[in-house]
């Protein structure tokens, strides 16, 4: 049986992709240095014999020569922003020698490689909704930059590769993914305003509340890589994301009805480089693909909801 990679695969995503790739059949490696990423992720693979957990920093070359190695998705950076900005360089360095050491596997193993890139790609984008033929409108030198030009950088080191070396690659503009097993502290809007929401605190709007993002539900998301990673002859980038379109403040609204929380909401300054509008065009998942998201926002919060629930109620009693 060939061997899987997902790097990062104990983090929000990628566990969930290493379980939805042993459902299939697979034999997988996750490979992750938890630092964002999280045993608790995959605990429950850890007894399944066609699993292997590396406790490994993919700054650090790698070779897993003792498998026979198919595939490989490189899935590892922190990616929320108050996570990628803690180490700004070490996040430049996953992007860049990080992901030199995930090619050059791919290139010893004769793998095909997924690059889970971004829609930060776009920076804060003046075209709207984004098209992957859209170059972006990025800063070089602000507090995002380290994961918006690592990402960028990254995407070019994969089609360097692909021309130089002929590697397989394939390329997903990942947008505003939430769900289950997102971390807990990683300051993003639907882990904070949901975890405010269960505690009583007040919800934190950052800004008006009037900038926009596209949510879309960790399943439909797992379920776009896969299918991207084995189609032929289409190497994206593509984005993957769903299209459905809010304002933040308009999220902590639904958030509160959703658990019926007695919580106010307050604003705080927002960020630098903070986008103003972010919004998948998904014509291309669907043509090339196929693929479309499925998970509609309210199942998708309830499901998240029950999580942080559960989470929040296990911390309480410990
Ligand atoms: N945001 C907010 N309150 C929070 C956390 C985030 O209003 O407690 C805003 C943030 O300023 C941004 C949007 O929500 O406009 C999405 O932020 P997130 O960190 O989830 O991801 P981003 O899309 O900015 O990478």
């Amino acid at each position: 049986m060939a061997t899987v990679v997902v790097t990062g695969g104990a983090g929000f995503i990628g566990s969930h992709l290493c379980e939805a790739l042993l459902a299939l059949g697979n034999r997988v490696v996750c490979v992750d240095n938890l630092f964002t990423g999280n045993i608790a992720n995959i605990r429950q693979l850890l007894p399944d014999s066609r699993f292997r957990f590396v406790e490994h920093d993919i700054i650090t070359p790698f070779f897993l020569d003792d498998e026979d190695i198919s595939q490989i998705y490189n899935l590892a950076c922190p990616a929320s922003p108050v996570h990628y900005q803690y180490n700004a360089i070490r996040t430049i360095k996953a992007n860049t020698i990080g992901v030199i050491n995930a090619l050059g596997l791919a290139k010893r193993h004769q793998a095909r490689i997924l690059q889970s890139s971004t829609s930060e790609v776009y920076g804060d984008p003046l075209v709207h909704p984004q098209t992957e033929s859209y170059k972006g409108n990025v800063s070089t030198i602000g507090p995002r930059a380290c994961y918006d030009e690592g990402k960028r950088v990254a995407e070019t080191l994969f089609f360097d590769y692909h021309r130089t070396h002929g590697i397989e690659i394939r390329v997903a503009r990942i947008f505003n993914t939430y769900g289950p097993r997102m971390a807990i502290n990683d300051g993003r809007v639907v882990s904070n305003f949901i975890t405010q929401a269960l505690r009583g605190e007040d919800i934190t709007i950052y800004g008006d509340g009037s900038q926009t993002r596209s949510f879309c539900f960790v399943s439909d998301l797992v379920g776009g890589l896969i299918r991207l990673m084995n189609t032929e002859s289409f190497t994206g980038p593509v984005n993957l994301g769903n299209p459905v379109e809010l304002h933040v403040g308009e999220l902590a609204k639904e958030v509160i009805a959703l658990t019926e929380s007695s919580s106010r909401i307050v604003t705080r300054p927002l960020p630098a480089d903070d986008p103003k509008q972010r919004k998948p065009d998904i014509t291309l998942a669907k043509e090339n693909l196929g693929w479309e998201p499925t998970v509609d926002r309210t199942t998708g919060l309830t499901a998240t909801v029950a999580y942080f629930r559960e989470i929040l109620g296990r911390n309480a009693g410990k």
